[in-house]
């Protein structure tokens, strides 16, 4: 875990989170800067700098990503959401930790813009 990454430090317990769901692979937090009524971020805890980064060993963990997010966004009373990953910076990447954001509790557009 490298020692100057945002959300390894979340991971940690460095800096506070409003934390929704822990296990011993993910975890999942509030946004921050929420861009719709419910946005929340679904993280591995091993650090991998992005989408880019993942590797056959991590197909696992990024398959749950996606099973717990969906479970996590029900919970949330958002059976319908948006699930973004960014990809660098031109892509709107500014945490270099891999991570899938889900956002629902609005309407969505075509394309992102
Ligand atoms: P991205 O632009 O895809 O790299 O997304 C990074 C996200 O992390 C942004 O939506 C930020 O609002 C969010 N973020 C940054 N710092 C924190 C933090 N301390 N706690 C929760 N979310 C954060």
């Amino acid at each position: 875990m490298p020692d100057n990454c945002l959300f390894c430090k979340i991971i940690r317990g460095e800096i506070p989170a409003a934390k929704l769901y822990e296990d011993e692979d993910l975890l999942a937090f509030r946004d921050i800067a929420p861009q719709a009524p419910t946005h929340f971020l679904v993280i591995p805890k091993k650090h991998l700098s992005g989408p880019a980064a993942v590797s056959e060993e991590d197909e696992r963990i990024v398959g749950k990503m996606l099973r717990v997010g969906s479970e996590i966004a029900r919970k949330e009373g958002i059976p319908e959401f948006r699930v973004v990953f960014n990809n660098g910076a031109q892509a709107g990447q500014t945490v270099f930790h891999l991570h899938m954001h889900i956002l629902g509790g609005r309407d969505m557009h075509w394309p992102p813009g």
